[in-house]
Protein backbone atom coordinates (compact mmCIF):
# COMPACT_ATOMS: atom_id res chain seq x y z
CA UNK A 1 0.00 0.00 0.00
CA UNK A 2 1.42 3.14 -0.93
CA UNK A 3 2.56 5.10 2.56
CA UNK A 4 0.11 8.35 1.39
CA UNK A 5 -2.86 6.05 1.69
CA UNK A 6 -1.21 4.20 4.78
CA UNK A 7 -1.49 7.66 6.86
CA UNK A 8 -4.71 8.90 5.09
CA UNK A 9 -6.47 5.15 6.60
CA UNK A 10 -4.58 5.71 10.20
CA UNK A 11 -5.76 9.65 10.45
CA UNK A 12 -9.13 7.51 9.26
CA UNK A 13 -9.23 5.39 12.30
CA UNK A 14 -8.05 8.71 14.48
CA UNK A 15 -10.85 10.88 13.59
CA UNK A 16 -13.23 7.73 13.88
CA UNK A 17 -12.06 6.88 17.47
CA UNK A 18 -12.26 10.83 18.22
CA UNK A 19 -15.98 11.36 16.78
CA UNK A 20 -17.54 8.29 17.78
CA UNK A 21 -16.66 6.50 20.96
CA UNK A 22 -14.31 9.32 22.56
CA UNK A 23 -13.74 12.97 23.46
CA UNK A 24 -16.81 14.87 21.45
CA UNK A 25 -18.78 11.71 23.78
CA UNK A 26 -20.22 11.77 27.01
CA UNK A 27 -17.93 10.64 29.77
CA UNK A 28 -20.53 8.34 30.74
CA UNK A 29 -20.69 6.32 27.09
CA UNK A 30 -16.54 5.41 28.16
CA UNK A 31 -17.33 4.94 31.73
CA UNK A 32 -21.03 3.14 31.75
CA UNK A 33 -21.32 2.23 35.41
CA UNK A 34 -19.62 5.94 36.56
CA UNK A 35 -22.46 6.91 34.39
CA UNK A 36 -25.25 5.08 36.51
CA UNK A 37 -24.28 5.74 39.32
CA UNK A 38 -24.04 9.48 39.24
CA UNK A 39 -27.20 9.27 37.01
CA UNK A 40 -29.02 7.76 40.16
CA UNK A 41 -27.07 10.68 42.55
CA UNK A 42 -28.31 13.63 40.28
CA UNK A 43 -32.19 12.11 40.11
CA UNK A 44 -32.09 11.16 43.45
CA UNK A 45 -30.42 14.20 45.99
CA UNK A 46 -31.49 17.97 45.35
CA UNK A 47 -28.89 19.82 43.15
CA UNK A 48 -27.54 21.87 46.57
CA UNK A 49 -27.25 19.12 48.03
CA UNK A 50 -24.87 17.33 45.80
CA UNK A 51 -22.87 20.30 44.78
CA UNK A 52 -21.94 21.36 48.84
CA UNK A 53 -21.60 17.73 50.01
CA UNK A 54 -19.42 16.59 46.91
CA UNK A 55 -17.50 19.54 47.28
CA UNK A 56 -16.35 18.87 50.90
CA UNK A 57 -15.81 14.97 49.83
CA UNK A 58 -13.57 16.64 47.17
CA UNK A 59 -11.46 18.91 49.63
CA UNK A 60 -11.08 16.42 52.47
CA UNK A 61 -9.82 13.74 49.70
CA UNK A 62 -7.73 15.89 47.85
CA UNK A 63 -6.34 18.58 50.59
CA UNK A 64 -6.27 17.04 53.84
CA UNK A 65 -5.59 13.35 53.18
CA UNK A 66 -2.44 14.71 50.99
CA UNK A 67 -1.47 17.40 53.13
CA UNK A 68 -1.43 14.85 56.45
CA UNK A 69 -0.08 12.12 54.52
CA UNK A 70 3.00 14.58 53.48
CA UNK A 71 3.27 15.96 57.03
CA UNK A 72 3.06 12.39 58.60
CA UNK A 73 6.14 11.52 56.37
CA UNK A 74 8.76 12.63 58.72
CA UNK A 75 7.19 10.44 61.64
CA UNK A 76 6.67 7.22 59.51
CA UNK A 77 9.85 7.16 57.52
CA UNK A 78 12.55 10.20 58.70
CA UNK A 79 15.57 9.05 56.80
CA UNK A 80 13.90 9.19 53.44
CA UNK A 81 12.05 12.51 54.80
CA UNK A 82 15.08 14.07 54.99
CA UNK A 83 16.45 13.05 52.05
CA UNK A 84 13.70 14.71 50.15
CA UNK A 85 13.34 17.47 52.02
CA UNK A 86 13.93 21.18 50.06
CA UNK A 87 15.16 23.32 52.73
CA UNK A 88 17.30 21.83 55.90
CA UNK A 89 15.97 20.47 58.84
CA UNK A 90 16.79 24.05 60.89
CA UNK A 91 14.67 25.64 58.67
CA UNK A 92 11.73 23.04 59.56
CA UNK A 93 8.28 24.58 61.73
CA UNK A 94 8.20 23.43 65.19
CA UNK A 95 5.60 20.73 66.65
CA UNK A 96 3.78 24.08 68.37
CA UNK A 97 3.57 25.98 64.71
CA UNK A 98 2.66 22.60 63.24
CA UNK A 99 -0.13 22.72 65.79
CA UNK A 100 -0.83 26.32 65.12
CA UNK A 101 -1.22 25.57 61.33
CA UNK A 102 -3.50 22.81 61.80
CA UNK A 103 -6.00 25.23 63.86
CA UNK A 104 -5.90 27.94 61.36
CA UNK A 105 -6.62 26.09 58.49
CA UNK A 106 -9.21 24.19 60.19
CA UNK A 107 -11.13 28.03 60.68
CA UNK A 108 -10.08 28.83 57.37
CA UNK A 109 -12.04 25.30 55.84
CA UNK A 110 -15.04 26.25 57.70
CA UNK A 111 -14.82 29.87 56.25
CA UNK A 112 -14.52 28.55 52.60
CA UNK A 113 -17.61 25.98 53.73
CA UNK A 114 -19.75 28.70 55.24
CA UNK A 115 -19.04 31.00 52.36
CA UNK A 116 -19.65 28.43 50.04
CA UNK A 117 -23.61 27.66 51.42
CA UNK A 118 -24.09 31.78 51.27
CA UNK A 119 -23.60 31.56 47.70
CA UNK A 120 -25.86 28.51 47.07
CA UNK A 121 -28.15 30.55 49.28
CA UNK A 122 -27.10 33.40 46.79
CA UNK A 123 -27.45 31.62 43.45
CA UNK A 124 -30.88 30.25 44.57
CA UNK A 125 -32.23 34.01 45.20
CA UNK A 126 -31.20 34.76 41.47
CA UNK A 127 -33.11 32.23 39.73
CA UNK A 128 -30.75 29.23 39.76
CA UNK A 129 -30.47 26.20 42.17
CA UNK A 130 -26.75 25.82 41.89
CA UNK A 131 -23.10 27.81 41.03
CA UNK A 132 -22.55 25.21 38.79
CA UNK A 133 -24.32 22.71 36.07
CA UNK A 134 -25.77 19.52 37.68
CA UNK A 135 -27.34 17.39 35.37
CA UNK A 136 -28.00 13.53 35.23
CA UNK A 137 -25.89 13.01 31.82
CA UNK A 138 -21.83 13.93 32.27
CA UNK A 139 -20.01 16.13 30.50
CA UNK A 140 -18.57 15.24 27.06
CA UNK A 141 -14.38 14.61 27.69
CA UNK A 142 -14.28 17.56 24.95
CA UNK A 143 -15.86 20.02 27.44
CA UNK A 144 -13.78 18.81 30.32
CA UNK A 145 -10.79 19.47 28.50
CA UNK A 146 -12.11 22.64 27.57
CA UNK A 147 -13.39 23.65 30.87
CA UNK A 148 -10.18 22.71 32.78
CA UNK A 149 -7.91 24.34 30.78
CA UNK A 150 -9.51 27.64 30.37
CA UNK A 151 -10.37 27.81 34.06
CA UNK A 152 -6.65 26.94 34.93
CA UNK A 153 -5.58 29.54 32.77
CA UNK A 154 -7.97 32.77 34.89
CA UNK A 155 -6.83 31.01 37.78
CA UNK A 156 -3.35 31.78 36.82
CA UNK A 157 -4.17 35.14 36.18
CA UNK A 158 -6.46 35.73 39.48
CA UNK A 159 -3.98 34.23 41.49
CA UNK A 160 -0.56 36.17 40.52
CA UNK A 161 -2.07 39.36 39.97
CA UNK A 162 -3.99 39.11 44.04
CA UNK A 163 -0.87 37.15 45.19
CA UNK A 164 1.32 40.20 43.56
CA UNK A 165 -1.61 42.94 45.01
CA UNK A 166 -1.08 41.29 48.46
CA UNK A 167 3.19 41.90 48.53
CA UNK A 168 2.19 45.61 48.10
CA UNK A 169 3.41 46.52 51.77
CA UNK A 170 0.49 47.94 52.83
CA UNK A 171 -1.40 44.56 52.15
CA UNK A 172 1.49 42.68 53.06
CA UNK A 173 2.07 43.67 56.56
CA UNK A 174 -1.69 43.57 57.60
CA UNK A 175 -2.83 40.49 55.36
CA UNK A 176 -0.29 38.46 53.46
CA UNK A 177 2.40 37.80 56.41
CA UNK A 178 0.41 35.45 58.09
CA UNK A 179 1.45 33.37 55.04
CA UNK A 180 4.52 33.50 55.08
CA UNK A 181 5.45 32.46 58.50
CA UNK A 182 6.55 29.40 57.15
CA UNK A 183 10.09 30.05 55.21
CA UNK A 184 10.31 26.02 54.88
CA UNK A 185 6.53 25.37 54.46
CA UNK A 186 4.66 22.08 55.18
CA UNK A 187 1.72 21.09 53.11
CA UNK A 188 -1.10 22.13 55.29
CA UNK A 189 0.35 25.65 55.15
CA UNK A 190 -1.33 26.14 51.90
CA UNK A 191 -4.40 27.53 53.74
CA UNK A 192 -2.26 29.26 56.73
CA UNK A 193 -3.73 32.29 55.69
CA UNK A 194 -5.37 35.40 56.95
CA UNK A 195 -9.50 35.13 56.12
CA UNK A 196 -9.28 38.03 53.68
CA UNK A 197 -6.79 36.09 51.51
CA UNK A 198 -8.40 32.57 52.40
CA UNK A 199 -11.22 34.57 50.30
CA UNK A 200 -9.55 36.49 47.39
CA UNK A 201 -6.43 34.21 46.94
CA UNK A 202 -7.14 31.19 47.72
CA UNK A 203 -11.01 30.41 47.47
CA UNK A 204 -12.08 32.67 44.63
CA UNK A 205 -9.69 32.45 42.04
CA UNK A 206 -10.46 28.49 41.93
CA UNK A 207 -14.12 28.47 42.41
CA UNK A 208 -14.71 31.90 39.66
CA UNK A 209 -13.75 30.79 36.71
CA UNK A 210 -15.86 27.22 36.11
CA UNK A 211 -18.88 29.14 37.96
CA UNK A 212 -18.15 31.93 34.75
CA UNK A 213 -18.05 29.24 32.18
CA UNK A 214 -21.00 27.03 33.61
CA UNK A 215 -19.29 23.76 33.81
CA UNK A 216 -20.79 21.01 35.01
CA UNK A 217 -20.19 20.04 38.60
CA UNK A 218 -18.30 16.88 37.82
CA UNK A 219 -15.66 19.07 35.87
CA UNK A 220 -15.60 21.32 38.57
CA UNK A 221 -14.64 18.76 41.19
CA UNK A 222 -12.02 17.11 38.73
CA UNK A 223 -10.21 20.42 38.86
CA UNK A 224 -10.87 21.70 42.30
CA UNK A 225 -9.26 17.95 42.90
CA UNK A 226 -5.99 18.84 41.00
CA UNK A 227 -5.98 22.18 42.17
CA UNK A 228 -5.80 21.67 45.99
CA UNK A 229 -3.92 18.30 45.49
CA UNK A 230 -0.98 20.97 43.32
CA UNK A 231 -1.34 23.49 46.80
CA UNK A 232 -0.42 20.84 49.15
CA UNK A 233 2.46 19.43 46.87
CA UNK A 234 3.75 22.75 46.43
CA UNK A 235 3.40 23.69 49.94
CA UNK A 236 4.73 19.94 51.10
CA UNK A 237 8.60 20.78 51.38
CA UNK A 238 9.57 17.89 49.50
CA UNK A 239 11.33 17.83 46.50
CA UNK A 240 8.79 15.47 44.57
CA UNK A 241 6.67 14.86 41.25
CA UNK A 242 9.96 16.52 39.61
CA UNK A 243 10.37 19.15 42.77
CA UNK A 244 7.15 20.27 41.30
CA UNK A 245 7.33 22.60 45.08
CA UNK A 246 10.86 23.76 44.37
CA UNK A 247 9.11 27.64 42.99
CA UNK A 248 6.72 27.89 45.41
CA UNK A 249 8.79 27.11 48.16
CA UNK A 250 11.74 29.78 46.68
CA UNK A 251 8.58 32.00 47.25
CA UNK A 252 8.36 31.40 50.79
CA UNK A 253 11.79 31.25 51.46
CA UNK A 254 13.19 34.33 49.48
CA UNK A 255 9.08 36.39 49.34
CA UNK A 256 9.90 38.13 46.08
CA UNK A 257 9.94 35.62 42.71
CA UNK A 258 7.39 33.09 41.57
CA UNK A 259 4.14 34.89 42.42
CA UNK A 260 1.92 32.27 40.22
CA UNK A 261 1.08 28.54 40.05
CA UNK A 262 1.76 27.52 37.11
CA UNK A 263 4.68 30.05 36.12
CA UNK A 264 3.21 31.32 33.00
CA UNK A 265 2.84 34.74 34.10
CA UNK A 266 6.30 34.87 36.36
CA UNK A 267 7.94 34.55 32.92
CA UNK A 268 5.54 37.00 31.27
CA UNK A 269 6.29 39.40 33.93
CA UNK A 270 9.99 38.28 34.63
CA UNK A 271 9.21 37.75 38.45
CA UNK A 272 10.79 33.88 37.60
CA UNK A 273 14.31 34.80 38.95
CA UNK A 274 15.88 36.77 41.79
CA UNK A 275 16.01 40.53 41.17
CA UNK A 276 17.21 40.92 44.85
CA UNK A 277 17.32 40.20 48.28
CA UNK A 278 13.77 40.18 51.07
CA UNK A 279 12.72 43.33 51.53
CA UNK A 280 9.64 42.84 53.50
ZN1 LIG B 1 3.51 35.62 48.91
ZN1 LIG C 1 2.31 29.71 49.84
Amino acid sequence: MLPQIQYQLKFQTFYNRISNGGIAHPLGELFPQAATIWSHIATTYSPQRIEFLGTLLIQLLTFWLPSLCYMSLDKLTPTFSQRHKIQPASKQPSRAEITLCIKVVAKNQLLSTILHLSLLQATSYFGSATSYRITPILPSIAEIARDIVISLLLREALFYYVHRLLHVPFLYVRIHKMHHRFTAPIALAAQFAHPIEQIFANALPISLPPQLLRSHVVTFWLYLGYELVNTATVHSGYDFFGNRAKSHDLHHEKFNLYYGSMGLLDWVHGTDRLVKRRTE
